[in-house]
């Protein structure tokens, strides 16, 4: 493991460098007389729901001189991914769902970079910066929450041509990209091509898919307005899964709901069916049939982090394998949760939790549990999990929910979808900004703009979720 070892040391703590469990870390450059004891340093990978509330709970519930947390993350923010299709879809702004982590987290340092790799022996880190640069930190409790990243499958073309909606750069992308097909659409005098680029394809109805797939039908129904040789019935939204049935995760009868749901907005959904393969100007999909589209977006699945195999320990179908009070056996001092993590439910015999965010969140409480115990405060507790029920909010006053096991469609469910985010979004900022956009959707027109962030030679699934950064074992 290369790089240098960087200092943290925060406040007025400082010394000569020492050795703590047989690793040597570096002090700062301005040293007080006498040398002072330093706080354990507990490093967490990941700003998600996970890691970030795992620091939430040990801000609030250790001692302000019981720990050195630090987290490690590529963004400075936490990203409220539920309301990433409604980026997609222009109704939320893109900065309203990321919540400021320097802001959120006041006892917590934060280095910008990737943790590629982990020294479990001499307890490091190494961490890639943006520029490409690496340096390496010691830590005495490790809280690994890198979370997923999209599953691409062996299906040619998919790499190079299908979009993913997995991160914030991605949901903006995909805004643009819808924009610029209707752009080109609306110059086009071919009646085929004109249809090829208002046509999009959507695959994976799980809650993501299903969602996007509802709300950017929505969206671009109505965007068409704004290109005069274009209406709202060339706009056709193609929603594909290999699945006998929409949202598959969820109950029956919210899945038939969303089904009518997706049927009053048009789109075209097609069970037991998924892409073969992907080129620039068509899909070909499993049943025979082609496609033409110059828009695949794949919602199909997850998979986690590349860290998580780099680290080359246990993995239960690519999660970290862990016991149910988060740690990780024969790996001292390490902690995993949330879509990294395989963490056994205790209320359903020990199969894993679901990669969701309401897992995550409440694992990062019982995380914090056991981190502050294994350094001596309180007691952790084995993960249980009770189901308070889901939302799906597919746009406007459609929406399923099944709050505590009742299934409500239509205006109450988005009412109550809606009312969730506000009560789960983290930061009364954020709550306050999000809560203005969907009023100001009501009363203005959404702006039919592209923002250009993302440039599209680095679209692609891998260049936009940054997997190739990890040494492979
Ligand atoms: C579009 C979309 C919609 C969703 N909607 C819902 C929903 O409605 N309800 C629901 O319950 N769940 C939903 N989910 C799932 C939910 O987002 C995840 O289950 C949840 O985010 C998992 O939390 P996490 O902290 O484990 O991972 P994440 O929230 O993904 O966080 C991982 C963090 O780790 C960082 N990171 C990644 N690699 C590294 C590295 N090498 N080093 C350091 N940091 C790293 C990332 O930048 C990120 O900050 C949705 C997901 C998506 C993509």
């Amino acid at each position: 493991m290369n790089g240098e070892l960087i200092s943290l040391w925060r406040g007025r703590s400082g010394g000569p460098p020492s050795r703590r469990g047989g690793r040597t870390v570096a002090w700062p450059a301005r040293q007080p007389a006498e040398p002072t004891a330093r706080a354990p340093r507990v490093v967490v990978v990941g700003s998600g729901f996970a890691g970030f509330g795992v620091l939430r709970h040990l801000e609030h519930h250790l001692p302000a001189d019981a720990a050195d947390l630090v987290l490690v993350s590529p963004v400075d923010h936490l990203l409220y991914t539920s309301l990433l299709p409604q980026v997609s879809a222009g109704e939320v702004e893109p900065r309203h769902v990321a919540v400021a982590t320097r802001a959120a987290l006041r006892r917590t340092t934060l280095l910008l970079g990737h943790v590629v790799d982990a020294g479990l022996a001499g307890r490091t880190v190494t961490i890639r910066r943006a520029d490409g640069s690496r340096t390496t930190l010691g830590w005495d409790r490790l809280v690994l929450a890198p979370g997923a990243v999209t599953r691409t499958l062996d299906i040619p073309g998919l790499a190079d041509h299908a979009l993913g909606l997995k991160n914030l750069a991605e949901a903006v992308y995909l805004r643009d990209h819808v924009l610029r097909q209707l752009e080109q659409a609306d110059a086009c005098a071919d009646a085929d091509r004109r249809r090829a680029r208002c046509t999009f394809v959507v695959v994976g109805a799980g809650y993501t898919g299903t969602e996007l797939a509802a709300q950017m039908t929505r969206f671009t129904r109505r965007a068409v307005g704004a290109y005069p040789r274009l209406s709202p019935d060339d706009i056709r939204w193609i929603l594909l899964d290999l699945a006998p049935r929409v949202l598959p995760e969820l109950p029956p009868a919210l899945a038939a709901r969303s089904m009518d749901l997706l049927a009053a907005r048009q789109v075209d959904v097609r069970l037991g069916t998924s892409v073969s393969d992907v080129a620039a100007d068509r899909a070909r999909l499993t049943d025979g049939d082609t496609i033409r589209t110059h828009t695949v977006v794949w919602c199909a699945g997850i998979t986690p982090s590349p860290l998580i195999s780099a680290l080359g320990l246990p993995t239960s179908r690519g999660r970290l394998v862990v016991d149910s009070e988060f740690q990780v056996p024969d790996a001292d001092g390490v902690f995993a949760l949330g879509d990294a993590a395989a963490v056994p439910d205790t209320t359903r015999d020990g199969q894993p939790a679901g990669q969701t965010a309401q897992h995550a969140v409440r694992e990062a409480a019982g995380a914090a549990r056991a981190v502050a115990a294994s350094l001596g405060h309180g007691s952790a507790r084995p993960y249980r999990h009770r189901d308070l029920g889901f939302v799906v909010d597919l746009g406007g006053a459609a929406a399923v929910a099944n709050p505590l096991g009742v299934t409500l469609s239509g205006l109450p469910a988005a009412a109550l979808a809606r009312g969730y985010h506000l009560y789960a979004l983290p930061g009364r900022t954020n709550t306050i900004r999000v809560a203005a956009d969907w009023l100001l959707d009501v009363i203005a027109p959404r702006q039919i703009v592209q923002l250009g962030f993302l440039p599209p030679e680095k679209s692609s699934i891998n260049a936009a979720e940054q997997t190739d950064i990890y040494p492979t074992r």
